[in-house]
Parts: structure tokens; sequence; C-alpha cells
């Protein structure tokens, strides 16, 4: 099994209705290297990191099993860092501030030991880099899930267009999955999006759970109700992770296969919104994961007679 994870390292300052953080270690890579871990091992990262990084973050993801060859680290550099603040309804929020620092550079290396991954997961970056980390695997991997955002559909259309040509799974949430298409439903914007080149979709609708979309077929997964969401940064990697995880456990990359990592996903995701930052993935137990996933069962489990007319 592996899996190679690409995406940001970073420093995040986050405010929500109920509260603010300093600075706390964040970055779209860290969140999905987190969750996919829990059903995967070696994850094999690649990401971009500068000397404030903390040692002591690197260590707890190394002992967690993830290799860290493929990140490197800027010495006498500054790592990125982003500020957000969420509205009232916590599903929607402005950043405040990018700082790409380390970022604003970066040129992916493939390592040669992950060469032969099964599932590149390509976390949310300019399409440029994603593109150079594909064309950098010498054997084409089984499957390769993409997470983007409206901004690259704003600033790189072209670039996101080829990358879209390679891939097999996108993520998206629902207004991206809009702007993408110009298409206002989610059923003819899944169409046109999967003219595109990828040949799963998925749709993310935050608190609202999440589609699965595949030739005419499609999957809904809800999002568990939750008495206290405290900061929903990093639930979308957290999600992308949580589902690139479970499919590098299972092998299997049917539409069944992908139904059951929906809910993987969306559980893993449900967890990581209760605590800011990444402080709830890092206590999870297979234990919790195993009735949280049980409680997403039973909230779309039900028994119907039909009544003939
Ligand atoms: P999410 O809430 O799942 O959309 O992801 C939030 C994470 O994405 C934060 O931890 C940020 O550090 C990271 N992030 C925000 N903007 C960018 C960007 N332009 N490029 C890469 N990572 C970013």
């Amino acid at each position: 099994m592996s899996l190679i994870v690409v995406g940001s390292m970073a420093f995040d300052a986050i405010e929500t209705p109920f509260g603010r953080s300093d600075k706390i270690v964040g970055g779209a890579a860290t969140y999905i290297a987190w969750s996919a871990s829990n059903f995967t091992k070696p994850i094999q990262q690649i990401s971009v990191v500068g000397g404030d990084f903390p040692q002591e973050e690197l260590d707890m993801l190394v002992k967690r099993g993830v290799n860290l060859e493929g990140v490197q680290v800027k010495k006498d550099k500054k790592s990125f860092f982003w500020s957000g603040r969420y509205h009232m309804d916590m599903n929607t929020r402005d950043t405040l501030e990018t700082q790409l620092n380390v970022l604003g550079e970066f040129e992916p290396v493939v390592p040669r030991s992950y060469q032969g991954a099964d599932i590149l997961m390509l976390g949310n970056l300019s399409p440029a880099v994603q593109l150079s980390v594909i064309d950098q695997m010498q054997k084409r991997p089984r499957l390769i899930v993409l997470d983007t955002m409206n901004f690259w559909m704003e600033t790189a259309l072209p670039d996101l267009e080829t990358v879209l040509s390679k891939i097999d799974v996108l993520l998206v949430n629902d207004s991206e999955a809009r702007q993408l298409s110009g298409q206002y439903s989610l059923v003819r914007a899944a169409k046109e999006i999967i003219k595109m080149g990828p040949k799963f979709l998925i749709i993310k609708k935050g608190e609202h759970g999440a589609l699965l979309f595949h030739d005419d077929h499609v999957f809904f997964a809800p999002a568990l109700p939750l008495e206290e969401v405290f900061d929903p940064t990093g639930a979308g990697d957290t999600f992308a992770g949580g589902f690139a995880g479970y499919l590098d456990n299972t092998k299997d990359f049917s539409f069944e296969g992908m139904k059951s990592a929906i809910i993987v996903g969306s559980a893993i995701a449900s967890f990581c919104v209760e605590k800011f930052g990444t402080t709830r993935l890092k206590e999870l137990s297979k234990n919790d994961i195993d009735e949280r996933i049980q409680e997403f069962v039973d909230l779309v489990n039900f028994d119907i007679s039909l009544v003939a007319g």
C-alpha cells in the first residue's frame, strides 16, 4: 500500500464567531496526512516548509507513518501562512491574509522511493505544481485524486484544464462545481465536469454532506449533525485524506468502493471540526472512528413499505 500526498504544510490563524486561534499548524497536506494515516501506511508526503515549522510536528507525523523524504525544508525561509475568518453559518469564510513564502517558489520533487505508488492525492495547490508531480511519476498511479478551488479557476484555468484531463477523481465544493461548469444544476454541472476528464466527481456541500457522481450514477453521503462546530478549517482536506487513505487500504476503486470511501471521509471530517486545527485528529482512536462510521450508517438507515395507490 502506498499513497502519495501533495499539498501545503502551513501556519494558520483562524477566527470563528466562537473563538480565535494564534498561529497554529495547518495546511492541506497536514490535514490529509493525519486523516489518511488512520487507514494506510506509509503516507509519502510532498511539500515544503520553512525553518520556522516546528520539528515536533514533523516528528509526530513520522511517528504516525508519514514519510517526509519529499518534504523540502528551507531553513532560512518562512512557511506558508494563511488566515481566515468564518461567518456565523461556519460554512463560508473570508481569507484575511495569504503569505505564500516558501510555497511561492515550490518545485516539488518526487523521491525515487515514492515511485510505484497506487494513489496520488493532489491537495489544493497551483495546477502547475500538481501537473509537475503527475509528470514526474514514471508509472501512472492507479488512481489520481485532485482537490482544487475557485482561485485556480480564476487565475490558472488552462493549466487546471490540463490537470483535469489527467486525473480520475475531482473534489470541489458546490459553488466551485457551478463556477467550473457554468451550470446551476449540480447534475448538469457533474456531466460537464466529467467531460473534462475525471471519471468520478465529488461535490462537497459542507454541513449538507457530499455527492458522488460517476457515469449516470449518483450517491449522497450526509454530514453528521453536530452539536458543536468549533473550526471547519481543514474539513475538506480531512475528508480527502480519509477518502484516499481508505481507498488505498481497500483498493476497490469501483463506484461501490467509492461510496464507502466518502462515508469514511465524511466521518473523519466530522471529527476535524470539533476542535481548532489538527487537535482532534491527533487524539482519535480506531474505536472513535468505528463508532462515528456507525452513526453515519444509522443516520440514513430506514425501512419503508411502499404503498400502492
Ligand atoms: P480547507 O478548510 O479544507 O479548505 O483547507 C484549509 C487549509 O488549506 C488551511 O490549513 C490552509 O493552510 C490551506 N490553504 C489555504 N489557502 C491555500 C492555498 N492558496 N494554497 C495551499 N493551501 C492553502
